[in-house]
């Protein structure tokens, strides 16, 4: 059998970590050797970091607990321990990108939940079934920076992913999309723990002004086009959003409108398209691809994040109250699970593609 290859937390304690954790547990080809947190967890073992603040529904993982947490920053441990780095810790944008870079030059592969580097022009903005050719910018993006093995890669915004996967699989399927209009309803775990007080969010709807121009700047970076050793956004697709912050605990939901050039396809059409769509990694059947990744319903009062964020492990996208409309044409309501596909679980099959791609 194949050893497994070592990979590093970064951020192991926070809500995106602990995703990590349980996602990694029996992994095929990841084992978890490396753990790291803000000082305030440093030089605890892993148990006691998380001790009254674990918010998983099952216990640490054994191969876990025992690990020692080092401070995020810290090199030389992770360069002794692992091939691969995930990062998800927050603190500000600057100190991330330092941080994160000198990762990277030391040798380790990023692949970051982190907003930092997510609009620099040689680090792609990776969805696995949608731009797996970005990926190929990492020679150019080595040669630019002087790495030898490091690289960076970056996953999207939690909030973006509930429709950018449908619309690239209409794209995908030949209609041309340019217009879109998206309402982001975006659950509280979206925040981390322990996030916004329950003062703030209990009967309540908060906007989220931070999160609207990641979700038309991070779309048009996804669908843009790799040339040299940089990645052209694609400016002519415009899409409009609004972000709210709304009281439940996972799964964000987006209520999208979008037009279609040409000629108006019809409704059965569309869903062929959107319920057929795979990708690369169903190709490859990349061990946390789901099959199939866009769960198409004809049910009234679905998708719902209760019932429906789970599905394909949460790795997969919801998609249901596809109609025309009188405004843009058309609509339809997706649903993804924001710390699984949105986070730990998106940014797994991120690095399960670039073993794939011989990247690691
Ligand atoms: P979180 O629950 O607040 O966890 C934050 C993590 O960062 C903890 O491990 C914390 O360590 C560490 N940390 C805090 N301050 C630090 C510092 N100054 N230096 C180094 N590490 C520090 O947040 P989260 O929800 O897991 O999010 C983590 C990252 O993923 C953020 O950048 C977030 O935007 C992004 N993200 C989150 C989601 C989501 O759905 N939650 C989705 C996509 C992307 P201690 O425990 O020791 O304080």
């Amino acid at each position: 059998m194949k050893r497994k290859i070592p990979v590093g937390i970064l951020g192991a304690t926070g809500m995106v970590g602990q995703n990590y954790l349980i996602l990694l547990r029996d992994h095929p080809l990841f084992e978890v050797a490396y753990l790291a947190a803000s000082e305030r967890s440093a030089g605890r073992s892993y148990a006691e970091a998380v001790e009254g603040r674990w918010r998983m529904g099952e216990p640490v993982p054994e191969g876990a607990a025992g690990l020692p947490v080092y401070p995020v920053g810290e090199i030389e441990g992770a360069l002794k321990s692992c091939r691969l780095l995930f990062s998800a810790f927050s603190t500000g944008k600057e100190e991330t990108r330092l941080i994160e870079r000198t990762y990277a030059a030391a040798g380790l592969p990023v692949v970051s939940n982190n907003s930092a580097h997510r609009l620099t022009d040689n680090v792609p903005i990776l969805m696995p079934e949608v731009n797996p050719d970005h990926l190929d910018i990492i020679p150019e993006q080595r040669k630019r920076e002087g790495w030898s093995r490091g690289c960076l890669v970056t996953k999207p915004n939690c909030g973006v992913q509930s429709y950018v996967l449908p619309l690239h699989a209409l794209r995908a399927a030949g209609f041309v999309v340019k217009e879109v209009i998206t309402t982001n309803l975006q659950a509280l775990s979206g925040a981390g723990y322990p996030g916004q007080s329950a003062l703030d969010v209990i009967d309540n709807i908060v906007p989220l002004p931070s999160e609207e121009e990641k979700a038309f700047c991070e779309p048009q970076k996804i669908f843009g086009a790799l040339t040299g050793d940089r990645i052209e956004p694609e400016d002519s697709l415009r899409i409009s959003s609004s972000c709210l912050r709304v009281p439940v605990v996972h799964g964000h939901t987006s209520c999208v409108w979008f037009a279609v050039e040409g000629r108006q396809p019809s409704l059965e059409e569309l869903e062929t398209a959107l319920s057929r769509f795979r990708g690369v990694p169903q190709e490859l059947r990349l061990p946390s691809a789901p099959d199939p990744v866009i769960r198409f319903t004809r049910e009234d009062l679905r998708p719902q994040p209760r019932l429906d964020r789970d599905g394909g492990r949460g790795m997969a996208v919801s998609l249901g109250r596809l109609q025309r409309s009188p405004v843009l044409g058309y609509r339809f309501t997706a649903l993804s699970h924001n710390t699984v596909r949105g986070a730990a679980g998106g940014a797994i099959l991120t690095a399960e593609l670039l073993e794939a791609k011989g990247y690691l």
